[in-house]
């Protein structure tokens, strides 16, 4: 039944392949000698299959869960070096006529009121955004074919892209809707989108039918082949997650790593991106009601393990997540992360946070000067860089580029240049003196000469009032 190569879902995401691998994790849990076996492959930075990476889920032994948070650590270091990019969700609209029950967009929510943005409206939620330096957005919508078709999806992309303030532009634009046809994935593709962000929410049959009671998101095989369709569609950079809580945390990580390998078996490229959110609180929606809740340390372990598993594949951190937990899963494995973020329908326009269109409770409240002076004060570089795609380093070309190590000639010099113009447009004093010293310093870790040379010209020129210099 089980076959990473077939293009359905119950045969790619097989029940019985994850409760096999499920029952192998848990017979060899305290097997040490197969433990190490998997942790030396895992130093071999190839990553592990679903089955190796769920028995180091199951183990609990101290000694090797350190040593499995030290090599993620160490994964982290030399994959994505001290950087972490910055985006921000914006959100279009609540329209929505799924049954979610966690989700307060739900169709049976009488509680909030329905909202989508005007094109005047994105033009100016943009604005703001371009404002605080954001150059990457995540859009996000409800799914509702009458009041957001995918031309309203088209139309808001366009409106982004075209909006410009001052030195501020949105550069790359990344898409969260509901599954689509290949169709309409091809026209994502050629409005220019990033990457195209699909949660699976749970990949368990059974419960993903009874979270999902009614409307088109249902449909299980629909929604769990819609990389598929994307891939085929033409987008070669897509973004899987899992809503943590919802289903049991060993179950979703070992079918989240099946998902992958089916991508990269069938498409010779595996997800750009994986999420990693945690259900919260919301209007109509008490997280408690699902009793797979994971607690931070089983989180940070599962950040950890998909780090070493996947090491090639981005991961995303929102902010669900409070400051304290944000720290510590950057350490192990995100390279992503959001800040400022609004989750309502025209929120960064509205001075007051509206608690009743939010989508969920949003933990990490700082302003985003606040997360990147926070970022840089623990040791991180905060890149508002968009340029890989951008460069047409999509797909297997930014893959191989990155397993090849050359990505760092790239990443690291941009993530100077597009520091340094945040620093420059957006930052308050204090922040900018931080960055000025860490742009400094940073620099003379560019090992090759000629980039860093030019990386310097290049930062000359931004001071100067130029901008958009990449690699
Ligand atoms: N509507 C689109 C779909 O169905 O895929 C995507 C956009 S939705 C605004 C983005 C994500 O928010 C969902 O995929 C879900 O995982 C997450 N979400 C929904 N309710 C949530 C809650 N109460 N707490 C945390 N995340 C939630």
């Amino acid at each position: 039944m089980y076959n990473v190569n077939s293009m359905k879902a119950e045969e790619f995401i097989s029940h019985e392949e994850v409760l096999e691998s499920l029952k192998y994790a848990d017979e060899n849990r305290d097997n040490v000698k197969l433990i190490d076996e998997i942790l030396a492959k895992a130093k071999e930075r190839k990553g592990l299959n679903h089955r190796e990476a769920s028995v180091l889920l199951a183990c609990d032994i101290p000694e090797k869960v350190n040593e499995m948070y030290s090599l993620a650590e160490q994964i982290k270091k030399d994959f994505y070096g001290n950087r972490i990019v910055m985006f921000a969700p914006l959100y279009l609209s609540n329209y929505c006529v799924n049954g979610c029950v966690y989700c307060p967009y739900h169709l049976k929510n009488k509680h909030i009121p329905r909202r989508k943005l005007t094109q005047e409206e994105v033009a100016r939620e943009v604005t703001a955004l371009q404002d605080m330096g954001h150059k990457r957005l995540a859009i996000e919508s409800g799914e509702d074919p009458v009041n957001n078709p995918i031309e309203y999806i088209l139309e808001c992309i366009d409106t982004i892209y075209n909006t410009k303030h001052k030195n501020g532009a949105i550069r790359r634009v990344n898409v969260n809707i509901a599954a689509t046809t290949v169709d309409n994935y091809r026209k994502l593709k050629e409005a220019g989108i990033g990457t195209y962000i699909l949660f699976q929410e749970t990949y368990h049959k059974k419960s993903y039918e009874a979270l999902h009671p009614t409307g088109p998101k249902h449909d299980y095989a629909y929604h769990t082949e819609a990389m598929d369709r994307a891939m085929e569609g033409g987008i070669d950079d897509v973004g899987l997650g899992v809503l943590f809580g919802l289903e049991l945390y060993r179950y979703e990580y070992c079918a989240l790593l099946m998902h992958a390998e089916h991508l990269e078996a069938v498409f010779g490229v595996g997800p750009h991106t994986i999420s990693v959110p945690r259900i919260k609180h919301a209007d109509d929606i008490d997280p408690s009601a699902f009793d797979n809740a994971i607690s931070d340390e089983i989180f940070c372990k599962i950040a950890a393990l998909i780090r070493i598993a996947v090491p090639y594949t981005g991961m995303i951190i929102s902010t669900r997540e409070s400051e304290a937990v944000r720290e510590q899963i950057i350490r192990l494995g995100v390279s992503q992360i959001s800040g400022g973020s609004r989750t309502s329908v025209g929120g960064y326009c509205e001075n007051e946070r509206p608690h009743d269109t939010e989508q969920f409770d949003v933990s990490d409240q700082r302003t985003l000067d606040e997360v990147v002076n926070w970022l840089m004060r623990i040791g991180y570089i905060p890149s508002f860089c968009t340029a890989c795609y951008r460069e047409g380093r999509t797909g297997d070309r930014f893959m191989t580029l990155l397993k090849s190590g050359q990505i760092s000639n790239c990443c690291y010099p941009n993530a100077l240049m597009t520091l340094k113009e945040y620093l420059m447009d957006y930052a308050t004093q204090d922040t900018r003196s931080i960055g000025e010293a860490l742009i400094e310093k940073e620099l003379d870790n560019i090992s090759n000469e000629n980039v860093r040379n030019i990386c310097r010209d290049n930062l000359c020129k931004i001071q100067d009032g130029l901008r958009d210099f990449r690699f």
